[in-house]
């Protein structure tokens, strides 16, 4: 008899669930707005011209080689990470008190951040639970949920405005157990594409500041947000500006569209204090222990491409510029998304669609407007109602205003 007898069967991931469903669709009109990748005009991946760039300099190097990369990750990358986080002047770096690790991507840095939080920062007897906005990127609470941290919730959306639910967040932190660890996305939040504003971000910081909560920040859109790499920094720098102490997990995936290559990198930002340099020398080595039982050492082709693209001025220059088309080409599609529907007086109010930032809107269709979608117009999204401005181009646009307009009268 197998020892596995009582293994249940889990629900497959709805979002690569989708993804399969899309792909065997025939039908010529199809539209995939689930998927949380780039696309261009054509509908096309998109390979950043730096990024084609860099892998000729690579390619074209005679030096170059496939060995392992140091258990840190590669150095050049991670100094040149945290002054894309953190500043190049930020106090943080100058007292020496940032230590970054190379990781497989976000999700790996969220899952390093996770495990050192769940051996360092709290015992699983107490009670303080890791605080997820709700809704959230599906993954966030498994990843915690995985190395034995209790996640629990704060409210994010207001679906009458359709915008931040800021006080039902602020009561939330409130009344959270004193030193909660709040995870919080950095800016284009996923799903609902609705950022705090600079104002909101202060009050969010006074009230963890009260009650000592842990700032976890998860940046996976640094630059692909707004198309400016300071801006989509801003509530990061101004948490360690306030003499935080925090963690970052950075994804270099969309805003270098490095997805497959699984870039990224984790951040550990000690509080100030005159043994800040020396505790953080001590965590350094602490990670370094989990990081080499995790993975030895993370992947190395992506890590070079980034590190090549973020240390050469010219490279670095060029990179903000094809940041600029990804996110102008997003800001455009949610123009003409929202002028569609006007166009077509569609019921409801939809300047929400041109509010929000990044690569994803929550709609606000229901469920069963969704069931429809995709069953009567072939177009898929995820059941809460997200979709994914990359899948919108000026071939389809039209198409799926119509589709939105039918689903919702
Ligand atoms: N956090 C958020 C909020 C995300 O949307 C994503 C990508 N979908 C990630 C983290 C990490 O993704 P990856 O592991 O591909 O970098």
């Amino acid at each position: 008899p197998s020892a596995f007898d009582h293994v249940s069967e889990a629900p497959p991931d709805a979002l690569f669930g989708l993804m399969a469903k899309y792909r065997a669709d025939e039908a010529p009109q199809k539209v995939d707005l689930g998927i949380g990748a780039y696309r261009d005009d054509d509908g096309k991946p998109w390979v950043l011209p730096v990024v084609r760039k860099a892998e000729q300099l690579l390619r074209d190097d005679p030096e170059a080689n496939h060995e392992y990369l140091p258990i840190a990750g590669l150095a050049k990358l991670t100094s040149a990470a945290q002054k894309l986080v953190l500043g190049a002047d930020s106090p943080a770096i100058l007292e020496k008190r940032a230590a970054t690790f190379q990781t497989i991507s976000g999700t790996g840095a969220l899952h390093l951040g996770s495990l050192f939080l769940a051996k360092f920062y709290q015992t699983p007897e107490q009670s303080r639970p890791v605080l997820i906005s709700d809704p959230t990127w599906a993954n966030h609470v498994q990843i915690f949920g995985n190395v034995g941290l209790k996640t629990d919730t704060y409210p994010y959306w207001n679906k009458a405005t359709r915008g931040l639910n800021l006080d039902g967040m602020l009561g939330r932190l409130r009344e959270a157990p004193e030193g909660s660890i709040v995870l919080l996305h950095a800016c284009a939040h996923n799903p609902t594409g609705v950022d705090p504003t600079k104002d909101e971000w202060k009050q969010i910081a006074e009230v963890m500041k009260e009650k000592k909560l842990f700032p976890f920040f998860d940046t996976a859109y640094q630059g692909f947000a707004s198309g400016d790499l300071a801006h989509d920094a801003w509530a990061i720098r101004y948490f360690v500006e306030q003499g935080f102490e925090l963690v970052v997990a950075e994804s270099f995936a969309k805003n270098f569209g490095l997805y497959g290559e699984r870039a990224g990198c984790f951040h550990f930002v000690g509080a100030p204090a005159p043994n800040a340099a020396e505790i953080t020398k001590k965590v350094a080595s602490q990670l370094a222990i989990l990081q080499r039982s995790e993975i030895s050492n993370p992947p190395a082709y992506g890590a070079k491409i980034a590190s090549l693209c973020l240390n050469d001025p010219t490279l670095f220059a060029e990179w903000e510029d094809n940041l600029r088309t990804m996110s102008g080409r997003i800001i455009e599609m949610r123009k003409a998304l929202y002028d569609k529907l006007v166009e077509l007086k569609t019921p409801g109010d939809w300047t929400h669609i041109i509010n929000q930032i990044g690569m994803f809107s929550f709609t606000g269709l229901t469920p069963a407007q969704v069931d429809k979608m995709i069953g009567e117009h072939h177009i898929y999204l995820t059941k809460n109602g997200r979709i994914s401005m990359a899948g919108l181009n000026t071939k389809n646009i039209q198409y799926v205003a119509e589709a939105i307009h039918k689903v919702v009268t």
